[in-house]
């Protein structure tokens, strides 16, 4: 449904959107670059308040969470639109659609609580970007908190400070896509910018939110020996060597069916760089890896937690500590 949104400005008779770093300029009658956004008469108005796309209860390592509430169930909305372009997009029949394009259930803040509490740990943001559904995923996470139920963003990451600050009030955990550490890329691929998208991941964690990072690793276009490591190092740097990250494999999608799947060898490759750089926390998906996926001790190698698919089962710990050494683990329980 419609609804005046918040963060946009009025600029020489027009309005200027200051959700997200593209801060589109939106004429009367007219919407912004991720379509769901659009200026009536003089206001901004999100047309996707309590709009729904898709809802299902997931396991949390599914978005993937691993060091999050292993082994808990979230339940998982999304509505439609992204203030990206990928031409990989896995989601691009939501992604790409605008409201009146897809069918749409209206499930209103209190109602999404309801179904949440009735089978899950906690409620999730996902499939499309939730940045774009602000306004709602404001008011529905505030209600969450109250009912003791955790809140995850699953996101590109390219978010303004304002709505950071706010939506961080009431997040728990999220997973940012790193897409790649290049512009140009960032440019081509996903007609978006890099930088916006590291300020968010410190910007998170900066705000006491957990943070998982998510690299999808695609054949010819991010997996080069240097980008690889260029990320570790970013990583180590901003996040620190205890930081969650995922490398997962790409398959062809959407507009890049012409590029093959990742192979094992190269996510393996992005695993050793990663390890070699001095990340401890280091996982893959979207392949079978049995070992890469299970989470190890960073201090004695002791099995902490052993997944299987989407499964997790806790192992080996005392609250946060490893039951062997003692070492306190970056984990949320
Ligand atoms: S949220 Fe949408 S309308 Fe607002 S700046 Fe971003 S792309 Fe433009």
């Amino acid at each position: 449904m419609e609804k005046e949104a918040k963060y946009w400005e009025e600029r020489d008779g027009k309005i200027r959107c200051t959700l997200c770093p593209h801060n589109c300029i939106i004429g009367e009658g007219k919407r912004g670059i991720c379509g769901v956004r659009e200026n009536r008469n003089g206001k901004l108005y999100t047309l996707i308040y309590g709009s729904c796309s898709s809802a299902h209860a997931d396991p949390i390592e599914k978005k993937p969470l691993y060091h999050f509430h292993p082994g808990t169930f979230v339940y998982s909305l999304g509505t439609v639109g992204c203030n990206f372009r990928c031409l990989h997009c896995q989601n691009y029949t939501i992604s790409q659609a605008r409201p009146e394009e897809y069918p749409l259930a209206e499930i209103m803040p209190e109602d999404a609580i309801k179904r949440v509490a009735e089978c899950c740990d906690g409620i999730a943001f996902t499939y499309n970007e939730p940045t774009i559904w602000m306004e709602y995923a404001l008011d529905t996470a505030k209600m969450a908190r109250e009912k003791n139920l955790y809140t995850v963003f699953v996101t590109n990451g390219y978010i303004n400070r304002e709505p950071l600050d706010d939506i961080s009030r009431y997040l728990d955990a999220v997973n940012v896509d790193v897409k790649s550490m290049s512009n140009s890329f960032y440019r081509k691929l996903c007609s978006a910018s890099l930088e916006p998208v590291l300020e968010a991941c410190w910007g998170y964690k900066r705000r006491g939110v957990h943070v998982e990072l998510t690299y999808l690793v695609i054949p010819s276009h991010n997996d080069s020996e240097e980008e690889i490591k260029k990320f570790c190092r970013w990583v180590i740097k901003e996040m620190g060597e205890l930081q969650v990250i995922h490398f997962t494999a790409f398959y062809p999608h959407y507009r890049m069916m012409n590029v093959p799947p990742t192979s094992l060898k190269k996510l393996l490759g992005a695993y050793t760089i990663a390890k070699k750089e001095g990340l401890h926390y280091v996982y893959l998906g979207n392949v079978p890896h049995g070992d890469y996926e299970n989470t190890y001790c960073h201090n004695c190698g002791n099995l902490l937690i052993e997944r299987y698919g989407f499964s997790a089962k806790i192992m080996d710990m005392d609250g946060k500590k490893c039951g062997k050494c003692g070492e306190e683990i970056p984990v949320v329980l």
